[in-house]
């Protein structure tokens, strides 16, 4: 099912942040939570404490081994610079109102495409699997 009220998709700032339960550096890091949050980033094990596995809600990027000096958006920006996020240049507090849905908006399209490819792969090796089937009982 894709439309979920109990799932967790780390749209907004303040999910990203909560799956920060604990993290690698320490808050008067450059590289602290609240900057990877504010920059696009969840936690992709929350109960990992020794995991600094991080990604993007939007784009998916997918960065560790982060040092505590880090800009978590230079980060972003450098490993995925074509991420939506990224290109509006500024954290959620930052963005217009128009801003967030537009980007919001985007973010459903693109989850909408690729269920619907993943959805049509499904499809095409059912229906590879139907004629082989076929084809064995016709022609044995
Ligand atoms: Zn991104």
């Amino acid at each position: 099912m894709l439309i979920n009220n109990s799932q967790c998709y780390y749209l907004f700032e303040e999910e990203r942040l909560d799956s920060f339960k604990t993290w690698v550096f320490d808050d008067k890091q450059a590289c602290n939570k609240f900057a990877l949050a504010a920059a696009g980033f969840y936690k992709c094990k929350p109960g990992d404490a020794k995991s600094d596995d991080c990604a993007c809600f939007f784009c998916g990027k997918t960065l560790s081994d982060w040092d505590p000096v880090d800009d978590p958006f230079k980060e972003h920006a450098s490993h995925s610079p074509q991420c939506k996020f990224i290109t509006l240049g500024r954290p959620q507090s930052e963005l217009k109102m128009k801003e967030l849905v537009q980007l919001c908006q985007l973010w459903c399209e693109n989850k909408l495409n690729k269920a619907m490819e993943m959805e049509n792969e499904r499809r095409q090796r059912l229906f590879t699997q139907m004629n082989a089937n076929i084809d064995s009982k016709l022609y044995k």
